[in-house]
């Protein structure tokens, strides 16, 4: 665990408490930096999606304390993944390497799990947590940032860090000349379900249209992914539609793929999300030339775009904070944010969706 104090930074907003905000809150608050952490959702939740973890996320939650829990709740391994031609055939096991010595390779863990995970280890830790909460402004001023919150309380910190996910509120407040994400083509489908019999690895499928992977996430527990390509459509698939659509996907695959698609039921979770990112255009710098709303540290030479769980996590625990803060540095008053980008876009009711509108 990574117990380097912090000096410069005694104190840090995170708004957003999904994986990388966690991260960071249990970062920060291991080194000394009074952390407060707020989230939209008033109850905090995750959707019942499994995900993979690869070693480099390993090591960074082993900075945070959190390895051995995740060890012994998910499915994590030293050894190999298998892949596959769609229709089933072995082509070859890829052996993963141990990025450090003790350190497991691989693995995979229900995203509820591991975010439980992560809140015991944030209350622990005793970091202040507001729920149903965003911030509405940000004025950065001499000593830091003045934040007022979308309840009309306020408080002012050295850093603000969004990790409000790719859709990210804080980005439109602190970064209004910034772009916003949009839809890559690709579109991913998922389904959480009992793992098939002959699982006994991680497996990748290719050779079709549509490549797809099985992650083991517990004793009984395994997800599918499956990319397709993304057509727009203007309205949610119903669960019919998900459950018929992907087991269709589904038909020409073998192996665990062919399995868990002949044993489907309409009770697994099944999710399907367009995937979408947010690229930056240059200049990332403004005219100062100093980075938005930031002070550069080696780490961290600018604002970044997410690179997915694990990218950011790494650079989370113990190197640093998040891709997107307003720190000291612009005097620079920022308008109010519109918050009905995530408001309006119910992810835990609906298990699908099309492009916000
Ligand atoms: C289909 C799919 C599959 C993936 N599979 C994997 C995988 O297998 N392995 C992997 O490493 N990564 C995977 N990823 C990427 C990974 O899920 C993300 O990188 C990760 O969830 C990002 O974490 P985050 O905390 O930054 O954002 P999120 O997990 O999105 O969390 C954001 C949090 O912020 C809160 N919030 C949102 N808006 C506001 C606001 N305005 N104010 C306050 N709070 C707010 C939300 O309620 C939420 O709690 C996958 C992503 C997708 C889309």
């Amino acid at each position: 665990m990574n117990e380097e104090k912090i000096g410069s930074i005694a104190s840090a907003l995170i708004v957003g408490g999904g994986i990388g905000g966690m991260a960071t809150a249990i970062s920060l608050a291991q080194r000394g930096v009074a952390v407060d952490l707020i989230d939209l959702d008033p109850e905090w939740r995750v959707y019942g999606a499994g995900i993979t973890i690869t070693g480099p996320t390993l090591r960074a939650y082993k900075h945070l304390g959190l390895v051995d829990k995740i060890k012994a709740q998910g499915a994590i391994t030293t050894g190999a993944s298998r892949v596959r031609l769609f229709n089933g055939q072995i082509l070859r096991e890829l052996v993963e390497p141990e990025l450090e010595e003790g350190l497991p390779a691989t693995g995979g863990i229900m995203r509820p799990v591991l975010h439980r995970i992560m809140q015991e280890r944030v209350r622990e830790l005793e970091i202040p947590v507001r729920l149903g909460l965003t911030v509405s402004e940000l004025v950065t001023v001499d000593g830091g940032v003045d934040v007022t919150f979308s309840d009309g309380t306020s408080g002012r910190y050295d850093l603000v860090i969004g990790a409000d996910s790719v859709f990210s509120g804080v980005r439109k407040l602190a970064f209004p000349h910034m772009g916003e994400p949009v839809e890559t083509g690709q579109g991913c489908w998922r389904i959480s379900i009992k793992k098939p019999p002959e699982q006994d690895m991680g497996e990748f499928y290719f050779g079709s249209d549509n490549p797809c992977g099985i992650t083991i996430c517990g004793e009984d527990a395994v997800y599918l992914f499956l990319l397709t390509p993304h057509v727009h459509r203007e309205k949610f698939m119903d669960d019919e539609e998900l459950f018929t659509t992907l087991k269709e996907l589904l038909g020409p695959f073998g192996g665990n793929a062919g399995w868990i698609r002949d044993n489907m039921t309409r009770a697994d979770w099944i999710n399907y999300r367009p995937l979408a990112a947010a690229i930056q255009p240059r200049p990332l710098v403004k005219r100062s030339g100093r980075p938005a709303g930031r002070r550069r540290s080696r780490h961290h030479p600018a604002p970044r775009v997410r690179r997915g769980h694990g990218g950011g996590e790494r650079h989370r625990a113990g190197r640093g904070t998040g891709e997107e803060c307003h720190g000291r540095g612009s005097a620079r008053r920022l308008r109010r944010a519109p918050l009905r980008s995530l408001q309006g876009r119910d992810r835990f009711q609906r298990r699908y969706w099309s492009t916000p509108a």
